[in-house]
């Protein structure tokens, strides 16, 4: 009797440990968005601090590097109900509410019904919510997650459809569309709902509790290679930290969203230095979520996409004849290919640039083209790029669209489009619960393994 119990007892344990642990164990989740975040943002930005010898980064390893070895990978597609490349709106939404949906529209399904999102789900199970971007807080992918319009430009009616939900936390750009025309009183009707409203890092730090409203610019805030213009503009990070902060006193655990809107715009921008500080700025937000989720039991980092944009990388170019060097004995003929192969220190001039590609481009669209002059042009992209860029061999500088061109020719670099592609998309998801995120899977498809990591 005693050798059988004994027996039992040992086999109950194999099976115990053999058995993978059950999903449905998380309490927070904090789930980060990439706007516009193809596979090759990733590639780019990791191997540039892998091998560049960047002084950001004197330990060459990224905190993006350390998510992807310490957590789980899966490749995800993000078509809408009928089309194979998707917008922000129909990806957030599709990726809010597990439902099919058409570009453009915001929380509804592909029939225009409104569909229940996580955040809502979560409220129901009176969790703690909240979004924090560095876009505005009504642009597609916040408001996929808390409200429900047609047209993903109703941003008047997003803004007062969220403070309607009220999520803990919303924090981001945008503060015209509380405090302006038929949302001029939002921001009050904002408070007598219980929120504390800050406009700048000073009120955001006061802030210990309750609900808050962060609005600190009118429309996005800045792209991260302009941030040090705007000292008075909390970072993604310093918003996250506040964020989180705020929904960890709930005991039932939070659900937040952290979207890093700008890498969308950049790439859209096809402006590779702003890229890689738009990528240099998810990092510095990991390097905070890691840690944290690190040392909170039942809590879950899942990293994502909506999208790619740009499919920006480097390139090869042909500088010229190929130079026949010498002969094998076995008679073949060996070239100097004459070939530039993309170099390092392309990325140590990343970290020198100080405008944004997009901006410079639309101040000097706004002078006469007589004003244009191949000098003034060299120096206002010297000053932008942060190293003296020499344009004396470009062909005709004063076409904006070719100048950036040609510099990026000269840099190895090529974006196939200014626009989205539908490259399918890494997803990584780390701590408790992240084996649920592996395999090949849609963007419909996380919000069941979601519910499934969250025991619903
Ligand atoms: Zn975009």
């Amino acid at each position: 009797m005693k050798n059988m119990r004994r027996v039992l007892f040992v086999l109950l344990a194999f099976v115990l440990m053999t058995v993978p642990a059950l999903a449905g164990n998380v309490k927070n989740i904090i789930w980060v968005i990439g706007d516009g975040m193809g596979p090759e943002a990733i590639g780019f930005f990791t191997e540039g601090v892998r091998y560049a010898n960047l002084p950001d980064y004197p330990e060459k390893t990224s905190n993006l590097e350390r998510m992807l070895n310490g957590g789980t990978w899966g490749l995800f597609f993000n078509n809408t109900y009928d089309t194979l490349v998707t917008d922000s709106a129909a990806a957030a939404t599709q990726m809010a509410t597990g439902q099919l949906s058409r570009p453009g529209v915001i929380g509804e399904d592909y029939n225009g019904a409104a569909a229940k999102t996580l955040l809502e789900m979560a409220r129901e199970k009176g969790m703690s919510v909240g979004v924090v971007t560095d876009v505005y807080v009504t642009d597609a992918t916040p408001a996929a997650f808390t409200s429900h319009t047609q047209n993903r430009r109703q941003k008047m009616e997003i803004a007062r459809q969220m403070i309607d939900f009220g999520p803990e936390v919303i924090m981001g750009g945008g503060l015209k569309y509380f405090s302006t025309g038929e949302n001029k009183k939002l921001l009050k009707q904002a408070k007598k709902k219980g929120y504390h409203i800050a406009t700048n890092k000073k009120e955001l730090a006061k802030i210990k509790s309750g609900k808050v409203l962060g609005l600190f610019a009118e429309q996005a805030l800045p792209m991260t290679v302009e941030m040090y213009m705007h000292p008075q503009i909390p970072t993604l990070t310093e918003q996250t930290q506040k964020a989180v902060e705020i929904l960890s006193q709930n005991p039932n655990g939070f659900i937040l969203m952290v979207e890093a809107g700008k890498i969308d715009w950049a790439a859209h921008g096809n402006d590779a230095g702003a890229w890689f500080k738009e990528m240099q700025n998810l990092d510095t937000l990991l390097g905070y979520v890691l840690p944290y989720a690190d040392k909170t039991p039942d809590t879950l980092v899942y990293l994502n996409a909506d999208h790619d944009t740009g499919l920006g990388a480097f390139t090869y170019r042909h500088l010229g004849q190929q130079k026949v060097m010498e002969k094998t004995a076995q008679g073949e003929v060996l070239y100097d290919g004459n070939v530039d192969y993309a170099s390092f220190k392309t990325y140590h001039q990343f970290l020198l640039q100080k405008r944004s590609l997009y901006n410079l481009k639309e101040e000097l669209k706004k002078l006469s083209p007589e004003k244009r002059t191949p000098a003034l042009l060299q120096e206002q992209l010297s000053i932008a790029m942060g190293y003296p860029v020499d344009i004396s061999a470009f062909k005709n500088p004063a076409d904006l669209d070719g100048l950036f061109k040609q510099l990026d020719e000269e840099r190895g670099l090529v974006w196939a489009t200014p626009s989205h592609s539908s490259l399918p998309l890494l997803s990584v998801a780390y701590g408790e619960d992240a084996g649920e995120f592996s395999g090949l899977y849609h963007n419909t498809d996380i919000l069941p393994r979601m519910k499934a990591a969250l025991g619903w």
